[in-house]
């Protein structure tokens, strides 16, 4: 088996469908979305259409949440904002109704999966720090747990239970580790449609229950073509323009 690990996809098509296909290259048998599958970008119902056809396995994010009204838009800066009240026009009924089905946290069998964090995941808190990733590995079931929100890639391992705050971090746009066994990680997967590591193309992850490895890959895509949407569609310009400079 090999999992394959998308997050925060926000509505962006050209990035979601080049990761797709650079994911099935590589033999991804097992799909995940960490939430956000809308929000920003020009195509959040195609981006929710994608992830149903692959059966992946998905999680609610903040965007979804204030999309679906679970939440309230008015924690989301103005651009944001903005994009939340655009989405909610742009989705049919079946596409709400998906969101709608959407837990915080998943349990699978080979992972936890929260947006932002197993601590408190309906506070949508960020895991930035080894301090917020042990927070999170505290709570967690599973040898390994996905996570996004954040848009930058990063590997918090704890490698002694007994010293759970003392963990190895990796903060790399694109890496691969083998993780031992015994160890238990909190992956963040970067962002599939809007990176901000400085680095604009799209991000994901996968995983090897078996042989635990563990990877981020980026993938260039049509960055130009999901600008030009954001443009047409009357989004906030910031939206495009952010996209080329991965931030
Ligand atoms: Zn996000």
């Amino acid at each position: 088996m090999l999992i394959g690990i998308l997050g925060d996809v926000h509505g962006n098509l050209e990035a979601l469908d080049a990761v797709i296909a650079s994911a099935r290259r590589a033999n991804v048998d097992h799909w995940v979305q960490v939430g956000d599958l809308v929000g920003y970008g020009a195509d959040p119902g195609p981006c929710i259409d994608r992830i149903r056809e692959l059966g992946a396995t998905v999680c609610l994010g903040n965007h979804d949440a204030a999309v679906i009204g679970r939440i309230s838009a008015d924690y989301f800066n103005h651009f944001a904002r903005a994009a939340i009240d655009w989405t909610r026009r742009q989705l049919r009924d079946e596409h709400l109704q998906f969101l709608a089905s959407l837990q915080l946290t998943v349990e699978h069998e080979h992972y936890d999966l929260v947006h932002g964090s197993l601590h408190m995941p309906e506070q949508f808190g960020y895991v930035l720090s080894p301090v917020e990733a042990a927070e999170s590995l505290a709570k967690q079931t599973r040898r390994i747990a996905f996570v996004g929100h954040s848009h930058v890639p990063a590997l918090y391992v704890q490698h002694d239970l007994a010293a759970p705050h003392r963990l190895e971090v990796v903060y790399e746009g694109e890496f691969a580790r083998d993780l031992g066994d015994g160890v238990r990680a909190l992956l963040n997967v970067g962002s599939v449609g809007q990176p901000r590591d400085e680095d604009p193309r799209a991000a994901f992850a996968l995983y090897d229950p078996a042989s635990r490895r563990v990877e981020v890959r980026r993938v260039a895509y049509d960055c130009a073509q999901a600008q030009a949407k954001i443009r047409t569609a009357g989004l906030p310009a910031v939206l495009a323009d952010r996209l080329s400079l991965g931030v």
